[in-house]
């Protein structure tokens, strides 16, 4: 198993909060429950806001205890399609036209403006 594998494992049985991000996770710091980044290939990782540095041996250790369980690492990603899953059902579920097309143009908007955005990589 490679660290990468070994490290996203160890988030997902403990339900800690990450964000896999090209090279990096993102994950809650153990010290500050700030937003502690760690290089996925080698498994180091730093919180640029307490300075906590560590290994996967110190990820292995670290006490995790509740309080770092009720902090989410926000997704765009999965909030993005929360978000189209909820107009498309939205859309479904109305019965007026007039209403329904305006909503099916308000989706359309959004994904021409979250194309741009994945292209622009704001
Ligand atoms: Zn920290």
């Amino acid at each position: 198993m490679s660290l990468k594998k070994a490290a996203l494992t160890f988030f997902k049985t403990n339900k800690i909060s990450y964000l896999l991000k090209s090279n990096e996770i993102h994950f809650v710091c153990f010290k500050c429950k700030s937003t502690a980044v760690m290089d996925s290939e080698t498994c180091v990782w730093k919180c640029n806001n307490c300075q906590a540095v560590g290994n996967i041996v110190e990820l292995f250790n670290a006490e995790i205890n509740n309080e770092f369980l009720e902090v989410t690492i926000i997704n765009p990603k999965k909030i993005i399609n929360q978000v189209n899953y909820d107009i498309r059902e939205l859309i479904k579920e109305i019965e007026g036209n007039h209403q329904k097309d305006k909503l099916n143009q308000i989706y359309n908007r959004l994904q021409i403006f979250l194309r741009e955005i994945e292209k622009n990589n704001i």
